[in-house]
Order: C-alpha cells, then structure tokens, then sequence
C-alpha cells in the first residue's frame, strides 16, 4: 500500500542547492569555533526535510513502503518491496527517497536501492549514537576533569560519533565520492 507519494518540485532545485552548499560551508567553518554551533546546518537541514515533504510533484518520490520516522517498533514487519517495485515500475526514472532509514537492516537497505531508491534520510540513528557517546563523556566524570566542561570538549565525541556514523552508512549506500 501506497502511504505517501511527496515530492520536489524542480523550481526548487536551486535553492535546494544553495541549502546544501550552506550546510557543507556553516559545518567546515563553525566546527573551529563550536561544535554547539553545528545546530545551525542542522536546522538548515531540519528546514530541507521540511521542504522535501510538503513540495509539490516534481523531481523526488518519497514513497511508503513500511518505513517510519524514529526507532522500528520490535514487531515491524520490514519494508514491503512488492509495493516498492510497482512504485519504481509506476514512476519510472524518478528516484525515490526512503525516510525512515534508523534501524532498517543493511540487507533491506541494499535491496531498496535496486530497487529505485536514491536517498535515504537517517537521523535518529545519528542523534542516538550523539547521545551514547555524550552520555559516556559525562558518566566518565570528563566534564569534571581541567576544563572538560567547554562545550568545544563536552560536545566532540558525539560529533565524531555521528561522523563515525555518516561515514558507515556512506559506505553502506554506496554513495561514496557521490555529489
Ligand atoms: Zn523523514
């Protein structure tokens, strides 16, 4: 069953564009300063979700195909790739966005990308291992320990955990050294 047929429209390309060159530019500059100052890519990114789900026809289909937002419940019943495929036979050669990528086995992942998608949104992956790795710094008693409690020191390992983590799925989607 078809959930949700979301879509880009091309007007929008540009300015999509000008978001994502933004994010990249605001995150290689801030990080010297702050990573606290990171929130602002991600409310830029936060701003390009928004977009991409309420925009008009046009050149991305976010499709649902058993896929939620946050973390999959334990009884989840997996992606539904039959409805995938009539997605991907209906629509052609739009690519297909998958929202919902926390949790999802790489083997259903893998197979989702034969399958037409493109672009697979993961965020609440991110922001648990930002927590982890917070949670493991504080609990060390680090923020207790010569000047541990700058934000710059307290916030790093949740970033690198998340760079730790982008890096792993990058690879999983295959989408290294891809613009
Ligand atoms: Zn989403």
């Amino acid at each position: 069953m078809v959930l949700t047929t979301l879509l880009t429209p091309s007007s929008h390309k540009l300015f999509l564009f000008f978001l994502s060159f933004l994010s990249f530019f605001c995150i290689v500059v801030v990080m010297s300063v702050s990573p606290l100052l990171l929130l602002f890519p991600y409310l830029i990114a936060c701003c390009f979700h928004y977009l991409e789900q309420k925009a008009k026809p046009g050149d991305f289909l976010a499709a649902g195909i058993g896929n939620i937002h946050g973390v999959y419940p334990a009884n989840w019943e997996g992606l539904s790739f039959e409805t995938l495929e009539a997605i991907n036979k209906t629509v052609g050669e739009m690519p297909l966005v998958l929202h919902g990528g926390t949790g999802i086995p790489d083997d259903m992942i893998t197979k989702a990308i034969s399958l037409g998608v493109a672009k697979i949104n993961v965020n609440t992956e991110c922001q648990l291992v930002f927590a982890e790795a917070t949670r493991g710094y504080v609990e060390a008693g680090k923020d207790k320990q010569g000047k541990g409690f700058d934000p710059r020191k307290l916030l790093a390992p949740g970033v690198e955990a998340i760079k730790a983590k982008v890096k792993e799925k990058m690879e999983l989607f295959g989408s290294v050294n891809k613009a």
